[in-house]
């Protein structure tokens, strides 16, 4: 996949009407609907602001939830348009449908220096189906000179109408949010400043395939963590109790340690973990050396001579990218591996770049998110940028 597209300053906007993809699928309260988190809305602040500046007159839009192509009240995208007015300091014109009457005679009337944005897009059947018929209508929005811009990170390994098929009918570049996802983790695949030391973790190794054989290519050391690290132990001999195993893939593991050792990549596993007599947050816990976990214990996290050695791995690296907690982090008793990993990524002069839904949530909790490079906005799409997949919300943007 080409990295190197067009962004909002490649191309005039000035008087045009810009359609604007945003991600802003925020969560909410279930009975009150009160927006319980605005980091996406404020995400997309920059483009937003930037637009405006240009004198483009904007119409963002977006998906909230999953309605299924049917109106659903409760995920009306209003409570979206009042919070997006008060962080603008501008008022936010708001449509009762996608590219209905009220969005087309909004749109038609909207000045430069004006932001409307859509009702949920997901209310209607063609944007999951990126239905030409919805996506021309989504820009006819922005008229003959209209032009796309696309900063919905999260949603850029989806084919919808508004994050792909409307790129067949409006000039499409990126927004400054999407643009420093291709910029740094498109950077680190294509020409990574080296040593590249990949940490993977999480809980299984079955979703994690794509990334680990991708980055098998192309790093120089590949460090496994995480309830993963229990399948490649066992089926290297080693007893891992009742540890997370996945026993269909021990072949691959197999595989995985044999290609690493050909290509010349480093290939790290655990020496040692931390056991537990429960999954449990106040479990009874014990250190053990990696392969030595008895029966009726299972492995809950990386072990103090495990950490040392990624620290170490970590301290010299050009660029780290690091997807996958290596414990239970949720339970602080088993959290110590991967804020250690967190640690000494926030002391490594190297570019660092954490990619994954449940990664992102662990440095943020841990208080390490403004030490890092950069943390992916995408859970989903972020790992299929690190499996190498072409983005069908990328690859439709112009050429730079
Ligand atoms: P990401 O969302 O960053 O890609 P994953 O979804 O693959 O990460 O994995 C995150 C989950 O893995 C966490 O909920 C964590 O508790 C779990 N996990 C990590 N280590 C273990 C382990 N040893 N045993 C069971 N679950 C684990
Ligand atoms: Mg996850």
């Amino acid at each position: 996949m080409n990295y190197n597209k067009k962004t909002v300053t490649d191309i005039d906007v000035k008087g045009k009407k810009v359609l604007c993809r945003c991600d802003f699928n925020v969560p909410q309260d279930k009975q009150t609907g009160v927006i319980t988190d605005d980091k996406r809305i404020r995400a997309a602040l920059p483009t937003l602001q930037y637009l405006l500046d240009q004198g483009a007159a904007v119409i963002a839009c977006s998906h909230l939830g999953k309605p299924k192509g049917e109106v659903k009240p409760a995920l009306t995208l209003a409570p979206v348009a009042k919070r997006l007015e008060e962080l603008l300091g501008r008022p936010v014109i708001f449509a009762a449908d996608a590219v209905g009457p009220d969005a087309q005679a909004k749109a038609a009337a909207l000045k430069g220096g004006e932001i409307l944005l859509l009702e949920n897009l997901r209310f209607d059947k063609g944007e999951e189906k990126n239905d030409p018929a919805f996506a021309k209508a989504l820009a006819d929005l922005a008229g003959a000179d209209g032009v796309y811009v696309s900063d919905a990170f999260g949603t850029v390994h989806r084919a919808h109408a508004s994050t792909a098929g409307v790129a067949d009918y409006l000039p499409a570049v990126s927004g400054f949010l999407i643009q420093k996802e291709l910029d740094i983790i498109g950077g680190a695949l294509a020409s990574p400043k080296r040593p590249l030391v990949a940490i993977l973790g999480g809980s299984k190794v079955s979703s994690k395939i794509g990334v680990i054989n991708n980055l098998l290519e192309i790093a120089d050391t590949i460090i496994i963590g995480g309830g993963m690290a229990y399948t490649f132990s066992a089926a290297q001999g080693g007893k891992i109790g009742d540890s997370l195993l996945e026993a269909d893939w021990e072949d691959y593991a197999n595989e995985m340690v044999k290609k690493a050792a050909e290509k010349g990549v480093k290939l790290l596993l655990p020496v040692d973990t931390v056991i537990a007599d429960a999954f449990a947050p106040d479990a009874n816990s014990q250190v053990v050396p990696a392969g030595e976990v008895p029966d009726g214990w299972q492995g809950l996290d990386i072990g103090p001579k495990t950490i040392e050695l990624y620290s170490a791995a970590v301290a010299d690296a050009g660029t780290v990218i690091w997807n996958g907690p290596m414990g239970v982090f949720e339970f602080p008793a088993f959290a110590k591996g991967t804020e250690a990993v967190a640690e000494a990524l926030s002391k490594t002069d190297a570019i660092t770049i954490v990619g994954g839904g449940d990664s992102a949530a662990a440095v943020e909790q841990l208080g390490y998110a403004d030490k890092m490079t950069h943390i992916s906005t995408g859970g989903g799409a972020s790992l299929e940028f690190m499996e190498g997949k072409a983005l069908p919300g990328v690859v439709c943007l112009l050429d730079k």
